[in-house]
C-alpha cells in the first residue's frame, strides 16, 4: 500500500535488510526507524540468512514494536536472477538451511572472483568493508562499498551501473535455488514464499505471467507488487494475473539503509496481510 492510501499505523514494512546481509544499518536502528515513522511492525528479509531475527525480535520489543520473521532467497529461474521472499519458516528446518548454506558459501566464492576480476583495472581491497562488518552473505554492494572506498564511485548505484551489474565483464554468477524448488522449500518448512518486485527497473522486462503460473502451481501465496523499484506501466498485466491466481499482494520498502534510495515505510503492507501470514506459517513471531 502506497502511505497515503492507508494508515501507518497499521503498516508493517516487510522487506528490509539490515547490515547482517547487505544493509548498512543494524537491526536495531530499523526497528528504531520503524516506531519513530508510526509504522506497526517489520519483517528482516536478510538475503538467504535469518541471524537477524533474535537480533531483530529483542529490537522490536524494545522499540514497542512488532516483528514478522522474513528471508529473501536467492533463486534463478529461466536463467534470471528471481529473489523469493519468504515469511515464518521454521529456524529447525535442516533441509532448506543446508541449501541456504551452500547459497551463501557460493556468494563467498563468487565475491572472490569478482574481486579478482575488478582487481585487473581497479586497485581496492574488501578488507577494511569485512573489517567492521557483521554480515554473513556476502554481495555486490560490498563490493561497491569497496570501490567506493577506493574513490572510484560515488555511491552503490554508480558502481552497480558501471561495473557490478549482470552484463559487466567483471561480473560472475552465484549457484542459487531454482525458484520452483525454493517455494517447494519454503512450503516445506512451514513458511509463505512471495514473490519479491517481479517488475523490477533492474529487469529487462517484466515477470512473464507463465512464469507467475509454474511459481503458484508450486505453492506460491503472493506477490510483491508495491515496491519502490516496480515500473508502473508493467503493473497491470501483473495485477490481473495476480487476481487470476489469488494471490496476495504485499507492499515493502526493501530498504538498505543508505545502500539505496528505497526509504523505510515508504511501501507497506496492511496488519491484515500479516495477520494472514501468521495464521499459516511455522514462526509467527
Ligand atoms: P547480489 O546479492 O550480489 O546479487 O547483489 C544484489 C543486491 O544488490 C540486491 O540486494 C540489490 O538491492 C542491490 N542492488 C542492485 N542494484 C543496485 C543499485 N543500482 N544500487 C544499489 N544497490 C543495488
Ligand atoms: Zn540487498
Ligand atoms: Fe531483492
Ligand atoms: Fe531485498
Amino acid at each position: 500500500m502506497r502511505v497515503s492510501d492507508l494508515g501507518m499505523s497499521n503498516g508493517y514494512d516487510i522487506h528490509t535488510h539490515s547490515s547482517f546481509s547487505d544493509g548498512t544499518t543494524s537491526v536495531n536502528e530499523i526497528a528504531q526507524e520503524i516506531s519513530r515513522l508510526g509504522l506497526r511492525g517489520f519483517s528482516l528479509t536478510d538475503h538467504d540468512t535469518i541471524v537477524g531475527w533474535d537480533n531483530a525480535r529483542e529490537a522490536a520489543e524494545s522499540f514497542k514494536v512488532d516483528f514478522l520473521p522474513g528471508i529473501e532467497i536467492t533463486t534463478k529461474f529461466d536463467g534470471l536472477s528471481r529473489h523469493l521472499l519468504a515469511y515464518g519458516i521454521d529456524a529447525n528446518h535442516v533441509e532448506i538451511f543446508k541449501a541456504l548454506d551452500e547459497v551463501r558459501a557460493s556468494r563467498e566464492t563468487r565475491i572472490d572472483r569478482m574481486v579478482e576480476n575488478l582487481s585487473v583495472d581497479f586497485s581496492f581491497t574488501l578488507e577494511n568493508i569485512l573489517k567492521g562488518s557483521d554480515t554473513v552473505s556476502l554481495g555486490r554492494p560490498h563490493l561497491a562499498d569497496a570501490l567506493i572506498e577506493a574513490g572510484y564511485f560515488a555511491n552503490r548505484s554508480e558502481a552497480f551501473d558501471a561495473v557490478l551489474h549482470p552484463d559487466s565483464p567483471y561480473y560472475t554468477t552465484t549457484t542459487v535455488l531454482h525458484t520452483l524448488d525454493a517455494i517447494r522449500l519454503v512450503r516445506a518448512a512451514g513458511g509463505v514464499p512471495v514473490i519479491a518486485h517481479p517488475a523490477a527497473t533492474r529487469q529487462d522486462a517484466p515477470l512473464p505471467v507463465e512464469s507467475l503460473q509454474q511459481f503458484v502451481e508450486a505453492g506460491l501465496w503472493g506477490i510483491e507488487l508495491d515496491h519502490p523499484e516496480n515500473r508502473t506501466e508493467w503493473l497491470p498485466g501483473l495485477e490481473a494475473a495476480a487476481n487470476e491466481f489469488n494471490l496476495v499482494v504485499t507492499g515493502a520498502s526493501d530498504f538498505h539503509g543508505s545502500g539505496k534510495s528505497n526509504r523505510l515505510g515508504d511501501r507497506f503492507s496492511d496488519v491484515s496481510v500479516v495477520e494472514r501470514i501468521r495464521e499459516i506459517v511455522a514462526t509467527p513471531f
